[in-house]
């Protein structure tokens, strides 16, 4: 049988290597991206996830159209970190074990710079470099880039983030106009494209899997906690998983720290790893991690970038990432090379409209989830404890001589007996520990209003959000301003028909909330209006507007949570404070009963003045609450909140 990596055109010294590492078929992205990089006659953009089999998707190919006669670099790889410097070249050296005249060399910061000098002198085809330190080698005039055909950009959105840009262009600049650049990326924000538009010439583009849809492999889940508590719930999530091997992100480095010592001082087997280590620690924390002989790795975004550790069973966010397209990254730490994972984020109740910013980054819906009572952590360490002893390998060999000895201790006991002592002996401490451990989960009333979607997804019911479907002919859409932002309905009207573009007569029902509200607009304009809408800011806070989803999912996943909790306390309080909206029941009551009411005749749009009123009589007016508005003025508030562009 044909091997696949040969089918795709790959020579059997190679085929022979990747088979010794394990490979034994190509990854999608591999099997899409080497036919195409094979042929060396273009430029290439792959929107790829980390995890995915970049390194061989691009790898493979170098090694095909490299000159291994000759000693010239003529592959540049360019990437973020030193760790994932590291970790290409070794790949690539893999790969290439059958070739004995490849020469790989890493060139990467905080290392001895006369070594790689040493190693480029003595004549290479390949080179892997983070930035910073290439640019230095170029400057020191010690390489000659004048044969490069090949440049690969690895991680550009991270080079970018990182702020590598002009580095970059200074790199390419060296490199002959001739050669071509193959793009690698997890996300395409607008820097990267303009990167394709710079320095590409009809670059053939692959995504894999869907435009910025994070991995399949990976679940994401929120926790909402108070502040004060966010550590206890940590712990309860770790204890909860007593399989766990995890990345646990701060925000800053004193954080890091911060949550590593506790951790251990708690007796957990944790590391933090941030840039304040010197280059020697982090490795050595690094190769624990590596090794499995660290269950938790506490890291910050720029320390963790490049870790290439495989079976990472969970992500945990402590903090969220400042840079939402950071958390695509932070993920992709899970879910690695086809297993699955788990990304958590231990947020407060303010912190849910990032989340929704997060889940229209990666294309995916998170899980609201409930953190598990002491007494579920200890139902599950001790069940843990048993499937451990259960399945332990036992060395015949040493324990053979101390067995007569322990069967004479436990002589006095019976089998049932020694069991429960065993079972005991874990469960007490965490019974200890746990038994009186309050419940962590921010009750309704602590979340106030924005409380609402959650407790009704965690109950499996049609969210407010969510659930309530438009009329026909109109898509709901959810936006990140409302009543609290000293909005009328009106207001809202104006804000949506000026910065979307639409006519006001598109709009329908206008459900005013406290952060956010709802609009309903005619099905045909919504695309026009969702693109129109993009970098619009409102008081210097950038303005979300997105179609409100389907009726949300349970969180119920095994069956352990929701339903633990009465009423819709939030719901109610936002109802009452804005004098509308949801009050209890299904959520849906009062809309159909009036709501927040059709409008008639507004001429809107625009022009920016022009919408007219709210004839239906909403129950708010009845109740006298944010009444009705009278023509024509109401967009003079909303013009001045001019998109930013
Ligand atoms: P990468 O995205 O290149 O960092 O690869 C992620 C992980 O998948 C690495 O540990 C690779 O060794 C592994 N890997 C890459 N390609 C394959 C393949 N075709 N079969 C099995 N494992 C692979």
């Amino acid at each position: 049988m044909i091997n696949p990596f040969s089918k795709l055109g790959i020579s059997d010294d190679v085929v022979n290597a990747v088979k010794e590492l394990g490979f034994e078929n190509p990854t999608p992205i591999q099997e899409q991206a080497i036919p195409v990089l094979l042929e060396g006659s273009n430029d290439f953009v792959g929107l790829a996830q980390t995890g995915t089999g970049k390194t061989a998707a691009f790898g493979l190919p170098l090694l095909e159209l490299i000159d291994f006669k000759s000693n010239k670099p003529q592959a540049l790889i360019l990437c973020p970190t030193r760790e994932l410097c590291l970790q290409i070249a070794n790949d690539i050296r893999n790969f290439s074990k059958n070739k004995p005249s490849a020469s790989i060399v890493a060139v990467y910061g905080g290392a001895n710079i006369m070594q790689q000098l040493r190693e480029i002198r003595n004549g290479v085809q390949i080179v892997v470099a983070t930035p910073g330190r290439m640019l230095d080698i170029i400057g020191r005039k010690a390489i000659d880039f004048s044969n490069v055909k090949y440049v690969v950009l690895d991680e550009a959105d991270e080079m970018l983030n990182m702020g590598f840009q002009e580095d970059i262009n200074d790199i390419l600049s060296t490199t002959p106009d001739e050669k071509k650049t193959w793009l690698f990326s997890a996300t395409m924000p607008p820097e990267v494209r303009r990167i394709a538009k710079n320095y590409m010439e009809n670059p053939t583009e692959l995504t894999m899997g869907t435009k910025n849809t994070g991995n399949v492999n990976i679940e994401h889940e929120y926790y909402i906690v108070k502040a004060r508590d966010k550590y206890a719930a940590l712990k309860r999530i770790v204890d909860y998983n007593p399989d766990i091997f995890g990345v646990v992100f701060c925000k800053t480095k004193m954080d890091t720290q911060d949550v590593a010592e506790h951790l251990i001082k708690d007796g957990y087997n944790a590391d933090a790893l941030h840039g304040d280590l010197s280059q020697q620690q982090r490795d050595k924390v690094m190769q624990r991690f590596r090794d499995r002989n660290m269950q938790l790795l506490i890291a910050t975004d720029v320390a963790a970038r490049g870790i290439d550790v495989n079976n990472v069973t969970h992500v945990i966010n402590y903090a969220l990432p400042d840079e939402i397209e950071s958390y695509t990254h932070r993920s992709g730490r899970t879910g690695r090379a086809g297993k699955t994972g788990v990304s958590i984020c231990i947020i407060n109740a303010k912190e849910t409209g990032k989340i929704r910013q997060i889940e229209r980054i990666i294309g995916k819906q998170f899980t609201k989830a409930e953190l598990p009572t002491g007494f579920d952590v200890c139902e599950k360490q001790l069940f843990g404890l048993v499937h451990r002893v259960h399945n332990v390998e036992v060395n015949e060999e040493q324990i053979d001589k101390y067995m007569s000895r322990i069967n004479d201790e436990f002589a006095d006991l019976s089998k049932e007996e020694v069991i429960k002592k065993f079972a005991s002996l874990e469960f007490n401490r965490f019974l200890e520990y746990y038994q009186n451990a309050p419940d962590l989960n921010l009750s309704a009333d602590d979340r106030g209003e924005r409380g609402e979607r959650g407790d009704r997804r965690e109950r499996g019911e049609r969210g407010e959000r969510g659930g309530r479907g438009a009329e026909a002919g109109y898509s709901r859409l959810f936006i990140n301003v409302g009543s609290v932002d000293e909005f009328t309905r009106g207001d809202l009207l104006s804000f949506v028909c000026n910065n979307g573009r639409i006519s006001g007569k598109a709009v329908g029902k206008i459900d005013l909330k406290g952060v956010f509200s709802f609009v309903e607009v005619e099905s045909a304009v919504a695309e026009t209006l969702l693109a129109n809408f993009k970098d619009v800011q409102y008081n210097g806070r950038e303005v979300r507007i997105e179609v409100s989803g389907d009726a949300p999912r349970s969180s119920n996943r095994d069956g352990r949570r929701g339903g633990e909790r009465g009423g819709f306390g939030g719901g109610e309080r936002s109802g009452r404070r804005e004098g509308g909206g949801y009050r209890g029941g299904n959520g849906g009551g009062d809309r159909r009963s009036g709501g927040s009411g059709r409008r008639e005749g507004g001429n809107g749009g625009n022009s920016g003045g022009g919408f007219r009123d709210f004839s239906g009589r909403s129950r708010e007016e009845r109740s006298g609450g944010s009444g009705r508005r009278e023509g024509g003025n109401g967009g003079e508030r909303s013009n001045d909140r001019r998109r930013r562009s």
